[in-house]
C-alpha cells in the first residue's frame, strides 16, 4: 500500500506541533511512502513581506524581517535539538542563501524574484522536520523538490512538465523503509531555476507525487477533520461532508473553498487515487474522502465566501457593444496580471468582473484599460457562491442584503454583497 501524506503550515507551526507530528508518525498512523510539507505557520506571508521590503529605499525593514525569519526558525531548532545544533547551522545557511538570492535578483522581474526567495520557506521547514523525524527514530530521507518537480518558467504559477517529473521521481533511489520527505509549493525549471506552483500549492505537490508514485491513497492532514459544506471558521453551522466526487471537489475548491488547492484534484482523478482529508489534531475523527464516485457532497448545498472583492464595471467609451474582441482584450489583461475573474457578467454595453483586491495586479490592469474603456470600480465587497442551491435558500441568504450582481446556472448561484451588510460569522439557513 503506497500512502502519501501532506502536512500544511499549521501542523508544524512551532516546536510542539513538530513534536506532535513526530508522535503521530511514530505511533499513531501507518507510515507513508512519501510526505510533502509546507512552510512553517505563516512563513510564506513573512517571505512575501520580506520581498516587498526589498523594494523599499530603506533597508531597515528588510533586515528586521530577515532577522525575524532567522530567529523564528532557530528558536524552534533550539527547542527541539538544544543550543548550537547542526540543524541550526543548516537553517542559518539557508537564510544566508535567501539573503543572497534577494541581492542577486532585486532587479529581476517580480515573479522571478518572488520564486527565488519565497520558496525558501519550505526548504527551511523540511530541514527541521526531517531532522526531527530522524532524531526520534522515524527514518526519513530529505529530498529537494527542485530535483523532482520539473516545470516551465511561468513563475508564481508554474506548469508541470509531467513527463520530466515522472522520470525524476521514478529515478529516485531511496530505501523502502525510509519516508521520502520533500517540500510542497516549489519545483524548478529544467535549467534549475526555482519555481512556485501558486499560493497554497503544497496540496498540489502532494498530488503530483502521488500520481508519479502511482500511490494507493493521498492523505492531507489539516486542522479540520475533513471537508465541510462551508468554511467552519466562517459558518457557525457548517457540516462535514463524508464523501464527494473529484468533479464536485474541483468545482468547490475552484469557486473558493480554501481547504484544498484546486489543482490537486486532476492528477488524482487521472489515476483514481482517493484523497482523504483528516485532522492532525484529532487523527481518530472520521475523515472526508474524495474519489471517483459521487457522495452526499455532490447533491447538498455548499457555500464558498470570497472576501475583499472588487467589482469592475467596464464599457467602451464610444458606446460599442461588448463583443468577443472586447472581452478577449479585457480578459487577456487580467491573465497577464495573474488575476482571476471570480464572477463574469455580460450585458450589451457593459462587462462586469469581480476580482480579488490585489493592488499589484489590479493597478496595471486599470492603467492599461484606461484609454479605450470607461471603468467604474467598487471595493469592499463579498462574493458568496452556493453549489446546488434552491430558491428558498437563496431568498433567505439575500434577506436584508443589497445584491450588486447575481448569477445563477443549473448548479451554482453567485451573489455579490456589500461587506458592510455581511456578518463575520454566517448561518446556513436550515
Ligand atoms: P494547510 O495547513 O494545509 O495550509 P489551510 O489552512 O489552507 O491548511 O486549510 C485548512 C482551513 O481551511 C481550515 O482551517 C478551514 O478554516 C478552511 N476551510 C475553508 N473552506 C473549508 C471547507 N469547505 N471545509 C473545511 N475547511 C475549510
Ligand atoms: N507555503 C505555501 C503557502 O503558504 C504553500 C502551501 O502552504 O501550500 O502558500
Ligand atoms: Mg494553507
Amino acid at each position: 500500500m503506497i500512502r502519501i501524506y501532506k502536512f500544511g503550515g499549521a501542523s508544524i507551526q512551532d516546536a510542539d506541533a513538530i513534536r506532535r507530528l513526530g508522535t503521530l508518525l511514530a505511533e499513531g498512523v501507518a507510515r507513508p511512502r512519501a510526505m510533502v510539507v509546507s512552510a512553517m505557520g505563516k512563513t510564506t506571508n513573512a517571505l512575501e513581506a520580506l520581498l516587498q521590503a526589498t523594494r523599499e529605499p530603506d533597508e531597515a525593514s528588510y533586515r528586521r524581517r530577515l532577522a525575524e525569519i532567522r530567529d523564528g526558525h532557530l528558536a524552534v531548532a533550539e527547542a527541539l535539538f538544544g543550543p548550537d545544533s547542526q540543524v541550526a547551522a543548516q537553517l542559518s545557511r539557508l537564510v544566508d542563501e535567501l539573503d543572497a538570492a534577494h541581492a542577486a535578483h532585486r532587479e529581476a522581474p517580480y515573479p522571478f524574484h518572488y520564486d527565488q526567495t519565497v520558496g525558501m520557506g519550505e526548504l527551511l521547514s523540511t530541514t527541521l522536520v526531517a531532522a526531527w523525524l530522524n532524531e526520534i527514530g522515524v527514518a526519513t530521507h530529505w529530498c529537494d523538490a527542485r530535483a523532482l518537480i520539473i516545470t516551465d518558467d511561468r513563475h508564481q504559477a508554474a506548469n508541470i512538465d509531467w513527463a520530466a517529473t515522472r522520470e525524476r521521481i521514478a529515478g529516485l533511489a531511496t530505501r523502502a523503509d525510509e519516508i521520502l520527505l520533500t517540500q510542497g509549493f516549489i519545483g524548478a525549471t529544467a535549467g534549475g531555476a526555482m519555481t512556485t506552483l501558486g499560493r497554497e500549492g503544497s496540496d498540489f505537490s502532494a498530488a503530483i507525487l502521488a500520481e508519479a508514485l502511482d500511490a494507493d491513497e493521498l492523505t492531507i492532514w489539516k486542522d479540520v477533520p475533513g471537508l465541510f459544506n462551508a468554511d467552519p471558521r466562517r459558518f457557525a453551522n457548517a457540516r462535514q461532508i463524508a464523501r464527494l466526487s473529484y468533479g464536485e471537489a474541483l468545482e468547490q475548491t475552484w469557486q473558493g473553498a480554501k481547504v484544498i488547492h484546486p489543482r490537486t484534484l486532476a492528477p488524482l482523478q487521472r489515476r483514481g487515487i482517493p484523497l482523504t482529508v483528516r485532522s492532525f489534531l484529532e487523527p481518530e475523527a472520521p475523515p472526508s474522502t474524495i474519489g471517483p464516485e459521487p457522495g452526499e457532497g455532490d447533491r447538498q448545498p455548499a457555500f464558498m465566501l470570497r472576501d475583499d472583492q472588487v467589482l469592475l464595471d467596464i464599457s467602451i467609451r464610444d458606446g460599442s457593444f461588448v463583443d468577443e474582441a472586447l472581452m478577449a482584450e479585457v480578459l487577456a489583461r487580467l491573465a497577464e496580471a495573474g488575476l482571476h475573474a471570480n464572477l463574469l457578467d455580460v450585458e450589451a454595453l457593459r462587462l462586469r468582473l469581480v476580482v480579488d483586491h490585489r493592488p499589484e495586479g489590479l493597478t496595471p490592469v486599470l492603467e492599461a484599460l484606461e484609454g479605450s474603456f470607461s471603468v467604474a470600480r467598487q471595493d469592499g465587497l463579498v462574493l458568496l457562491t452556493v453549489r446546488h442551491p434552491d430558491d428558498v435558500l437563496l431568498v433567505s441568504l439575500d434577506a436584508g442584503r443589497t445584491r450588486l450582481v447575481e448569477r445563477c446556472n443549473a448548479t451554482t448561484a453567485q451573489r455579490l454583497y456589500l461587506a458592510a451588510e455581511c456578518p463575520d460569522t454566517w448561518q446556513i439557513p436550515e
